[in-house]
């Protein structure tokens, strides 16, 4: 039962499989349902035909025989001779005057009660052309023609064929015929089904292929189908064409940004140093124009680490991003850290950690901006009166930090695409900020290009923790 159920909850009503099957299965119970009601409509005429052609000669006969025995009887007891020699144990004669009155009948023959018989004689309505009825349970073919002596009409002649036995065996062999129509329709769907969810088979193969090919793999990306139709072996082409031409536009694309990237960078890291240059040996500046040179100067900064930041990630994706891992202590560098972010920021910055040293593996200068990332996510997205909390520890062969905040949260939905580039959970709330949405995603990058990784948990109103695992070489006690 609980099979069943979840086949059917396997079942897409809207795959090419199921509405294949549903298409052939409904067209071959058309053919086959048409098929069983033409053999029986036809059988049916056969039986029909086979009473029609006796019972047609008894009409021809009996007015012959009605003239023979008038001529040696009184017309009545001819008449009634003449119908009991054409009755027979499944057929029965009578005739009846214009009026309807019974003028002479078949004596009963074995196979009919009476009372079946009286219910025929009493049918006033009858067919001109032979037809099957059932009465009283049993089956008749009936006709009724008006019997004519020598141009003379003596009434009605009514003629019953019993067909009981045929009629039975009929059914019976029509039932039969049903119930294998419907296994026939059963076993063909099965076999249908089947048959095309093999065909489908390269298809799916294709989608799954296609499934795991990621930025990354575009250049070596090629997709080859064994045994394929060949409809499916030239979509296969198609998407291996469009495969390469995707490739090359990625590569362009990567290749442009960190163009763009190299060449802004040079000039506006000048410009930055003349800045600060200025600011700080002219001590006869405005106040308006202090400002105004150190609002040029911040707006520079954050583009020049917008920059680095994209260059950074063009250089992973072509993979010449260098990481130098080293040993590290990592309560010294989250003590650096801790410092160099006081410094931007009036923030308590509180550091958690055991008496102990956490020695990782990690390229020491990523790591730093690793955190610093994460430290002023945490500080730009809570409020200025909550603390901001670095945790360390190590767990199994892992050394973990948890970068925790009181913020803002980050809705549930959201929290899966954070490290993706340019995302951004609302630019409304984040716009004064002034991210761009690609601090995380140079977290991610950083974090696995030194072997760990970065989650997230968070709740919406109540903080974020974000947890880097990075490979641990133990600890070490301070001051040891
Ligand atoms: P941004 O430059 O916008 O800060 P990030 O890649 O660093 O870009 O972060 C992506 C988005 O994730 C941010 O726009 C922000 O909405 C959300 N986010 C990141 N860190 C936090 C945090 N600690 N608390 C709340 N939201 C955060």
């Amino acid at each position: 039962m609980n099979q069943i159920k979840k086949i059917c909850r396997n079942i897409d009503p809207f795959s090419l499989r199921v509405r294949l099957t549903i298409g052939v299965a409904a067209v071959s119970a058309l053919g086959l349902g048409s098929l069983a009601i033409w053999t029986s409509w036809e059988m049916q005429q056969i039986l029909i035909d086979s009473h029609k052609h006796s019972i047609e000669q008894i009409a021809t006969r009996l007015p012959r025989d009605v003239q023979l025995y008038s001529e040696m009887l009184p017309p009545e007891t001819g008449l009634q001779k003449a119908i009991n020699n054409l009755t027979s144990a499944n057929t029965l004669l009578w005739v009846k005057n214009p009026e309807s009155k019974m003028l002479v009948k078949s004596t009963i023959g074995n196979l009919l009660s009476d009372s079946t018989a009286a219910e025929l004689m009493s049918l006033t309505e009858m067919p001109a052309k032979p037809q099957v009825h059932k009465v009283s349970q049993r089956y008749f073919v009936l006709y009724c023609n008006s019997l004519r002596v020598q141009g003379k009409v003596l009434g009605n002649l009514f003629v019953v064929q019993d067909i009981t036995y045929e009629q039975t065996m009929f059914q019976a062999m029509l039932r039969s015929l049903s119930i294998a129509s419907v296994l026939a329709i059963l076993m063909i769907s099965v076999a249908i089904a089947f048959y095309i969810k093999r065909s489908l088979q390269p298809l799916r193969q294709l989608s799954q292929m296609t499934e795991v090919i990621s930025a990354e793999d575009l250049p070596e990306a090629h997709l080859y189908l064994d045994n394929a139709p060949s409809e499916v072996k030239e979509l296969t082409q198609t998407f291996n064409m469009m495969l390469s031409r995707l490739s090359q536009s990625w590569e362009q694309e990567r290749q442009f940004v960190s163009n763009v990237s190299h060449e802004l960078r040079t000039p506006l890291t000048i410009v930055h140093g003349y800045l600060q240059s200025v600011l700080r040996r002219q001590n006869n500046l405005t106040e308006i124009q202090r400002e105004a040179l150190e609002t040029a100067a911040s707006e520079a900064e954050r583009t020049i680490r917008l920059l680095q930041d994209l260059l950074d990630l063009a250089r992973a994706d072509s993979g010449y991003l260098h990481f130098r891992i080293e040993p590290c202590v990592l309560n010294d560098l989250v003590a650096e850290v801790v410092t160099m972010a006081k410094k931007y920021s009036d923030r308590t910055i509180i550091i958690e950690s055991k008496n102990e040293s956490l020695l990782v593996k990690a390229d020491y200068n990523r790591l730093k901006q690793v955190l610093l990332n994460l430290i002023d996510n945490a500080v730009k997205y809570s409020q200025p009166d909550t603390t901001v909390i670095v945790k360390l520890y190590q767990q199994e062969e892992s050394a973990i930090i948890q970068v925790r905040d009181k913020g803002y949260g980050i809705p549930l939905q959201h929290q899966s695409r954070i490290f993706e580039r340019f995302y951004r959970v609302d630019e409304a709330r984040t716009s004064s900020t002034g991210g761009c949405g690609l601090g995380l995603s140079i977290v991610k990058t950083l974090v696995e290009g030194m072997d760990g990784s970065v989650t997230v948990r968070s709740r919406l109103s109540e903080g974020s923790v974000f947890t880097i695992t990075l490979p641990a070489l133990g600890t070490r006690r301070q001051g040891g």
